[in-house]
């Protein structure tokens, strides 16, 4: 995969005017890189109107969805751009609004189902792989799992249920077992924060909204994942809170995901966070060296049952892979599968040094096993600080120097652009970021335990 990447960067650097960009290609890979909700709601909207030189014309349908672009994934897609084309530096907007009428001929005109039902459907469905008997439990997770089965239990008082976790901790796999375990028996609304959102806005532009409400509101119970994505939109907020209300007044239960409890939720109305806060909130704790053991050998069993192959793993591999990959379980699983693969081509388990190699390429590739996340937990468990201290406004030296430390090894070892850096610690400007850095280099060259410091948070995570 990384020689693929490579040649198309490759091809780019030659490519000549006429070299025109494939704008389906490059969708393809926006499909990879945001993964199919985000893709789904957004990106798919986006069409390359004109390409210059040095910068191309984007159009978005309508102007809500091109702020939305611009303010959160502007960064990346130009990113993809280059890689297809590096003589791009630039993207612009401009706002096509047949655009979004075009989409409606998805749905036939005399369809008796509506619009919006049909289109929802579709994002009901679970993932059978990722049921509560497929969870593997232990202390950093027991609350949130036990929690989650009290949930599908006739007699539960938790509502709301409110989980937060980092990345790739286990919190969409416990919403999906919920619906799995309850959708023979009730009528389970399951959908992500992004999803609602782009469903309600075409629900206002199509003139649908008593069919958006009639629909989410009919949930015996209702799962909605990452909903630290609806800061700042008031009017889905505002929606959201009347659902919310209506739910729990027809005894509905609801169930929530966030990257953050409730309280540090940003740009997001008071009365939600405490009406968020009213029921039971848990978090997911990173797994330790035993559980990411256990959790691997679990995967490694439904993979083989899966896909009907007899991959050969030594011991030795698991507890590298365990050892080794410590930010989350999904980069965990990701190494797995690279590991699989060599198993099956090679016909025997990998050493650890092959290992090694084949990982090596899969950081790279993926660039995902050191992101801003993984650095700021490194950095914060090196100065004994919990995240959501190292993260709020709060000024002091002992909370600034480590998060401009962060900010720091995030600009060096993650692609992120600046403005996406500032972001993931907590909404800051760019601006703070680049203060940051050049704090921290300056710093660097003339006081040894910060250097000493920044060596041993290296280690942590590189
Ligand atoms: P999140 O929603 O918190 O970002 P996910 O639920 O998508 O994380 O989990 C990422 C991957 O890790 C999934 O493949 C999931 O099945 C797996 N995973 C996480 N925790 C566990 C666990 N305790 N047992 C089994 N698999 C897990
Ligand atoms: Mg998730």
């Amino acid at each position: 995969m990384k020689e693929n990447l490579s040649k198309k960067i490759v091809n780019s650097s030659a490519a000549q005017e006429e070299n025109f960009l494939n704008w389906n290609n490059i969708l393809q890979e926006l499909k990879m890189v945001f993964g199919n909700d985000v893709y789904e709601s957004w990106i798919k909207n986006i069409n390359l109107k004109k390409e210059f030189n040095h910068y191309v014309i984007l159009s978005a349908p309508t102007r809500f969805v091109r702020d939305w672009i611009v303010s959160r994934y502007a960064d990346k897609v130009l990113d993809q751009i280059k890689n297809f084309k590096q003589s791009i530096q630039r993207i612009e907007f401009l706002i096509e609004e047949k655009e979004e009428k075009l989409n409606k001929k998805d749905y036939p005109k005399n369809s008796h189902v509506s619009a919006i039902e049909n289109s929802l459907l579709n994002y009901n469905r679970f993932d059978t792989n990722n049921s509560f008997d497929n969870f593997v439990v232990g202390e950093s997770n027991e609350l949130a799992y036990m929690a989650a089965k009290r949930v599908c239990l006739e007699s539960s008082h938790y509502n709301p249920l409110f989980i937060y976790s980092g990345v790739g901790m286990g919190k969409t796999h416990l919403l999906n077992a919920i619906g799995l375990e309850i959708e023979d028996k009730q009528k389970v609304m399951f959908i992500s924060a992004e999803r609602f959102m782009y469903h309600f806005i075409r629900s206002i532009k199509n003139n649908e909204m008593v069919k958006f409400k009639d629909f989410f509101r009919k949930a015996n119970i209702f799962i909605i994942d990452d909903i630290q994505f609806v800061g700042g939109k008031e009017a889905m907020q505002e929606e959201f809170f009347h659902t919310f209300n209506a739910l729990i007044e027809r005894g509905s239960k609801i169930v929530i995901s966030s990257d953050r409890p409730p309280s540090n939720l940003e740009r997001i109305q008071e009365r939600i966070k405490s009406r968020l806060s009213g029921g039971l909130v848990v978090d997911i704790q990173p797994p330790d060296l035993n559980l990411r053991k256990k959790i691997l050998k679990n995967k490694f069993e439904i993979i083989k049952r899966n896909f009907k192959e007899n991959y050969i793993i030594s011991d030795e591999v698991f507890d590298y892979l365990a050892t080794e990959i410590s930010s989350s379980v999904r980069e965990m699983v990701g190494a797995l599968n690279r590991v699989l693969a060599f198993s099956k081509i090679n016909n025997k388990s990998p050493s650890v040094y092959e290992c090694k190699r084949i990982l090596k390429d899969f950081i790279i590739y993926n660039n995902k096993l050191i992101n801003v996340e993984s650095i700021q937990n490194s950095v914060a468990s090196h100065f004994n600080l919990n995240i959501q201290e190292m993260l709020s406004p709060r000024r002091s030296r002992s909370l600034a120097r480590p998060r401009q430390i962060a900010m720091y090894l995030a600009k060096q070892y993650t692609t992120n652009s600046l403005p996406d850096i500032g972001r993931r610690f907590s909404n800051r400007d760019h601006t703070t970021v680049i203060h940051a850095v050049k704090k921290i280099e300056d710093l660097l060259k003339k006081d040894n335990e910060i250097k000493q410091s920044v060596n041993e948070i290296k280690k942590k995570f590189l």
